[in-house]
């Protein structure tokens, strides 16, 4: 996987196999390239990187997203700024949402319904558990998820070092 492409374009990444130490090479390197397709072309949605030197795998890294993938999420956020509701644009879109769970008080209907005929015929009487605790869930955050900045970085490296040809080129 890349753990981080740089702006001068050297990358950093590792194989599948954990055991295997990180690599880097700059997008230069002849071996960062569209892998070949069966007639002959490239293929522009992934990219090879070098072979790792320990186990011989090479990392293919997908850049063939879509404006389905990337469409931003609509958020809607109550009159305190939190995210009320996310709806995610397709069902193919890169979007992480974050979820918590907290607690909130909540009054006791009936209790507090008996407190007021109590409180009404004036006899002293202390009510515990008025209120009880709730457990809600609310959307802590909406984010891309953390590897695709430096995908779509490495789409527009490949571009810029014309290594993904003409027809490859799209949105
Ligand atoms: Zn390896």
């Amino acid at each position: 996987m890349l753990e981080h492409m740089t702006e001068d374009g050297t990358l950093h990444w590792r194989c599948h196999n954990a055991a295997c130490d990180p690599m880097s090479a700059h997008i230069s390197h002849p071996e960062v390239q569209h892998p070949p397709t069966p007639d002959g072309g490239q293929d522009t949605r992934l990219v090879a990187l070098p072979k790792c030197p320990s186990c011989g795998a090479t990392t293919f890294l997908n850049i063939g997203f879509t404006p389905e993938h990337l469409a931003e999420p609509t958020i809607v956020r109550d009159a305190n700024g939190n995210i009320a509701s996310v709806t995610v644009n397709g069902p193919a879109n890169l979007v992480c949402i974050e979820v918590e769970d907290y607690d909130t008080l909540v009054e006791d209907a009936h209790m507090a319904h008996l407190k007021r005929v109590l409180d009404g015929l004036h006899l002293n009487v202390e009510i515990p558990g008025m209120y009880h605790p709730v457990q809600q869930r609310r959307i802590k955050s909406v984010q891309r998820p953390a590897w695709l900045a430096h995908h779509l970085k490495l789409r527009e490296m490949m571009q810029a070092h014309g290594k993904t040809p003409e027809e490859g080129r799209g949105t």
